[in-house]
């Protein structure tokens, strides 16, 4: 049998006091990129404030451009660490772009010995990157979150899972995040949280929600609600089990995707959103 289809063993799981399942349901907002110590600072405080235990922060950025901004990479590592300590933040979901990346992450959060922990995080282009997938697989201390690649059928990406599931890692989480057509599309991905209840049905993995991937910019509704919040409500009503979603206390100063970013003063009543739509289905 397929590890990721159906292993038990996935199904649920805890890190860091935190429980991911199918079942169960996280909300994880945070920076898209990491810029500095600041706007970290004012992300986690308000986390905090808003009884968050989980973040995203970006500090390997995977950019298509490579002029553009590529993350502060590990010398940001102490301080994100530090301040995640100082909130409370149990969880940071991080993507690493290569292999060194984990012992990078493994080592600062030995060295400072904070409370807290990382998810490791593949993004959509690293979907087949088989010795990535095999090297995060290889390690079994840290969960991961494997975004969907956005150009290959859903069952490449499963695979992409399998291939964690298999080297042992059993902490797998798979994210949706909008894939591209050649159609042309109003946002920035095709938004595809159809697939959630097809993901749970095939699998035994937590469904992740990445809203802000998908759609890609704060466009609104005419009804002026965020397109964002529209496509959140969507993951949640098919069934996702996390929202990875941009935040920035600045978006306009943000050096990632401020575009999409969801303005800070904002998180409470996107929080409170979301748990309206999740009681009412
Ligand atoms: C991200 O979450 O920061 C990211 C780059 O996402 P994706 O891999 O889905 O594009």
């Amino acid at each position: 049998g397929r590890h990721a289809v159906d292993d038990n063993r996935i199904s649920r799981f805890e890190y860091n006091g935190v429980i991911f399942s199918q079942d169960n349901f996280h909300v994880v907002a945070g920076l898209c990129a990491v810029d500095n110590p600041q706007h970290v600072e004012i992300m986690m405080r308000a986390l905090q404030a808003n009884q968050q235990v989980c973040t995203r922060m970006g500090a390997y950025k995977p950019r298509t451009n490579p002029y553009a901004f590529q993350g502060h990479g590990r010398t940001c590592l102490p301080y994100v660490f530090e301040l995640a300590g100082k909130y409370g933040i149990k969880v940071i979901a991080m993507e690493v772009t290569h292999e060194a990346h984990i012992e990078e992450i493994r080592q600062v959060l030995k060295a400072t010995g904070y409370p807290t922990g990382v998810m490791l995080q593949i993004g959509t282009r690293n979907s087949q990157n088989f010795e990535l997938l095999k090297s995060v697989g290889k390690q079994h201390d840290f969960p991961v979150l494997l975004k969907r690649g956005f150009g290959i059928t859903l069952e490449e990406s499963l695979n992409a899972a399998e291939y964690l599931a298999s080297e042992g890692n059993h902490k797998v989480v798979f994210g949706l995040r909008g894939v591209k057509t050649h159609l042309g599309d109003p946002h920035r991905n095709l938004v595809d949280f159809a697939h959630v209840p097809v993901v749970k049905r095939l699998t035994r993995m937590p469904v992740c929600i990445d809203p802000s991937h998908s759609v890609g910019s704060r466009v609104r509704a005419p009804d002026g609600l965020l397109d964002i919040q529209h496509a959140t409500a969507q993951g949640i009503i098919a069934g996702a089990n996390m929202v990875l979603v941009d935040f920035h206390p600045y978006p306009e100063k943000a050096l990632v995707d401020g575009p999409q970013a969801l303005l800070l003063e904002e998180l409470p009543y996107f929080l409170e959103e979301v748990q309206i739509v999740r009681e009412a289905y």
